[in-house]
């Protein structure tokens, strides 16, 4: 997508060789107008694919998946990474280690909430090593339903993530595929 492309020249910022904020219009405020465009871009990559429902991990995720819900005209979920008071028992859970902040999270999601019948899209601000995708990919196939697609705004090509989703077979559409950060950079793949 040129559009998130030019925004990631003009306002990204590289930290170290592996990090890209974009803290002007995703990961802090939020563009909303953008935003919207993004969500119609991923429901656009993915209708032939029949989703019933967006899931995302909190919390830069859910404004993209909260518009490609939008777009969908589907409902969207977020998975949080801890377990509220308000949860009721009947829950699947997993564990994802978090690469941005070096921690593991245990994430959950109520029985039910998912059902054999639902075919799921996944919407995540970022891939780099694929824990949070495929930490997604398991409660989603706990809960017996469909993983349809995986829609990532920012790609790190150069991280393990698209491979290793690859290889485990889902399809997977990257608004913006970053090659390399080094020297402070944005090289991008296509
Ligand atoms: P993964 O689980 O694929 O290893 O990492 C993806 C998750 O870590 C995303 O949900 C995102 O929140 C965070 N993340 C990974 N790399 C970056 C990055 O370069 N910039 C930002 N802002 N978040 C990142």
């Amino acid at each position: 997508m040129e559009e998130l492309k030019e925004r990631i020249i003009k306002e990204g910022q590289v930290i170290g060789s592996n990090i890209l904020k974009v803290d002007r219009f995703l990961n802090h405020q939020i563009d909303p107008v953008f935003m919207q465009r993004i969500g119609k871009q991923f429901a656009k990559l993915f209708a032939p694919q029949n989703i019933s429902k967006v899931i995302t991990i909190e919390s830069s995720g859910i404004a993209p998946a909260v518009m490609t819900g939008l777009a969908l005209q589907v409902p969207v979920i977020f998975i949080r990474k801890k377990k509220p008071v308000t949860a009721n028992e009947e829950v699947l859970v997993t564990d994802v280690y978090s690469f941005t902040k070096k921690v593991t999270n245990t994430i959950y999601i109520e029985k039910g909430l998912l059902t054999p019948d639902d075919r799921v899209l996944i919407i995540d601000d970022f891939l780099a090593n694929g824990e949070a995708s495929l930490g997604l990919v398991r409660l989603i196939e706990l809960s017996g339903a469909k993983v349809a697609g995986i829609g990532i705004v920012v790609e790190k090509s150069f991280q393990e993530g698209r491979r290793r989703l690859d290889q485990a077979g889902y399809a997977v559409h990257s608004l913006a595929r970053v090659a390399s950060l080094e020297k402070g950079e944005v090289q991008f793949l296509d």
